[in-house]
C-alpha cells in the first residue's frame, strides 16, 4: 500500500505535503508531484494538508483516477525519469520529466483581467 497523487496537483504544486512527509518521499516533476510508492510508509499526514485533495490512498483512489496508481509508480521507472528509489526527494531535486499522461494533460485556461 502507498499513498497517490492525482490530477488535481497538476499545475498546483502547492507543495505543503512535501514539508510535513516524514521520510521525503514525495518527488518532484515540472507540473506535479509524485509519492514513490516503495518509500512512502503509509503513515497518511500528507493528506490533510493537501489544498486540491490530490493525495489518496491506493485502496481508496476514485475509480476514474486509478491509473495514478502507475503514473506515481511510473514515474520512478527508466522509461520516464529513471530515478529508481533514491531514498529522499530532497538529495535529488525536481526532475526535468513528468510522466508522459501528466505532460499531455492540457493545462487550465488562464483568467482574463
Ligand atoms: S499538497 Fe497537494 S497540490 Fe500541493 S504539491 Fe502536494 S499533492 Fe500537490
Ligand atoms: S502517506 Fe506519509 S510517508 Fe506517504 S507520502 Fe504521505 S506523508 Fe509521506
Amino acid at each position: 500500500m502507498a499513498y497517490v497523487i492525482v490530477d488535481t496537483c497538476i499545475d498546483c504544486k502547492d507543495a505543503s505535503c512535501v514539508a510535513c512527509c516524514p521520510v521525503d518521499c514525495i518527488y518532484e516533476g515540472p507540473r506535479t508531484f509524485y509519492i514513490h510508492p516503495d518509500e512512502c510508509i503509509d503513515c497518511g499526514i500528507c493528506v490533510s494538508v493537501c489544498p486540491p485533495e490530490a493525495i489518496w490512498e491506493d485502496a481508496e483512489v476514485p475509480k476514474h483516477l486509478t491509473h495514478f496508481i502507475a503514473i506515481n509508480k511510473e514515474f520512478f521507472s527508466d522509461a520516464v525519469t529513471g530515478l529508481g528509489s533514491p531514498a529522499g526527494a530532497s538529495s535529488v531535486g525536481a526532475a526535468l520529466r513528468d510522466h508522459p499522461v501528466v505532460a499531455a494533460t492540457a493545462r487550465a485556461p488562464t483568467r482574463q483581467a
